[in-house]
């Protein structure tokens, strides 16, 4: 069997939740959209039920698997329906679903539907992707009311620079977000992961973590609390060919590294098609035998190499972890120019094992 796994540890992925409740001491829904960061959403879901107020995917796809598969806690579409039909299964499924459009709006005020739904108002406080425009933000939570069939409404926005401890991005969003919603009686809904952990003032009944749960965090500079997280996924593979090469020698694809000394490199099942970055240049971090090392040359499809010159002990079956808990997948995601959510969800072909920790 091909040797490239990734493992992942469901009692990491409870402790990270556990975090992000205890440092706001809000009501949390474990954000699980996208398979959840490539996690496996159903497992996750599953590891997390016990304790989690609730689960939030991107859309009705999403949620029908997590029942499909018997999880019966509360789960929110992010982005509310796509059709008014859909309406239908959030009533069926007991989902509760984002109104971030006036024609959600008005789908919900003419389906018949067989009981009220729980409805989370998206206003639009900056970011300009979805979300209403504050102007029409009162009325419609009227609306929503006046229409019968809403048994519950969260108030909610989305930060676009949480991530940016020092950018006022975030407090000025709060300040639309507050004018917006005066005299209206809800709980309210803000916090994704960078301002559960990074934006301890801004007060939200309810928050949405995603990447941290996954034990990553959203910021380029350290932060105390994401310290404390631990990385969920380690992706790991073996070495599968040895080869020692004098100085002058190119290795991979486009000789885009070539040797400036006698050296010894390591070739590693693993590839772009498994979802490791092909960005990734050369010197981005690998551990082999337990030892921090590098790749070398082009990423390719199915494999890579790595710089085993001064790791004598690796060897041909050497364990090699791509990220995992020594190396974070942010770092592999800067070296790469890219975010660590996307490193997770470009995860493919490879096997998932779980593991309680
Ligand atoms: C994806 C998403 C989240 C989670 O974001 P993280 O940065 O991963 O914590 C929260 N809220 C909404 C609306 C989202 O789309």
């Amino acid at each position: 069997m091909r040797p490239a796994r990734a493992l992942i540890d469901l009692e990491a992925l409870r402790h990270n939740y556990r975090i992000a409740r205890e440092v706001t001491g809000a009501k949390a829904l474990a954000v699980i959209k996208a398979d959840a960061y490539g996690h496996g959403a159903v497992r996750c879901a599953q590891a997390l039920e016990a304790e989690a107020d609730g689960f939030a995917v991107a859309c009705i796809e999403e949620a029908l698997e997590l029942r499909a598969a018997g999880i019966k806690a509360p789960v929110l579409l992010l982005e509310g329906i796509f059709e008014a039909d859909e309406l239908a299964l959030v009533v069926e499924h007991d989902f509760w679903t984002v109104v971030h459009s006036l024609w959600q709006l008005e789908a919900i005020e003419q389906a018949t539907l067989s009981k009220p739904i729980t409805v989370w108002l998206k206003l639009d406080s900056g970011m300009h992707r979805v979300g209403l425009h504050p102007k029409d933000y009162p009325a419609a939570y009227q609306r929503l009311l006046a229409s019968g069939k809403v048994a519950k409404i969260v108030l909610m926005s989305h930060f676009a620079r949480a991530d940016e401890l020092h950018a006022q991005s975030s407090t000025e969003q709060v300040a639309v977000f507050e004018a917006a919603r005066q005299g209206l009686a809800a709980e309210v809904s803000l916090r994704n992961s960078p301002a559960v952990l990074g934006w301890p003032q801004i007060h939200s009944d309810w928050v949405r973590p995603g990447i941290m749960l996954y034990g990553a965090t959203p910021f380029e500079e350290a932060n105390a609390v994401a310290d404390r997280l631990q990385p969920v996924m380690t992706l790991e593979s073996k070495v599968i060919s040895v080869r020692e090469l004098p100085a002058g020698e190119p290795v991979g694809y486009g000789a885009k590294f070539v040797t400036d000394k006698p050296m010894r490199i390591g070739v590693v099942a693993m590839g772009y098609a498994d979802g490791y970055p092909r960005q990734a240049p050369t010197g981005t971090p690998v551990l082999v035998a337990g030892k921090r090392s590098r790749i070398l040359g082009r990423v390719s499809m199915d494999m890579l190499c790595i710089d085993l010159t001064d790791v004598p002990e690796a060897d041909l079956g050497s364990t090699v972890e791509l990220w995992g808990k020594n190396i974070l997948a942010s770092e592999v995601a800067q070296w790469a120019d890219t975010i660590p959510y996307q490193i997770f969800c470009n995860l493919r072909r490879v096997p998932r094992l779980y593991s309680e920790g």
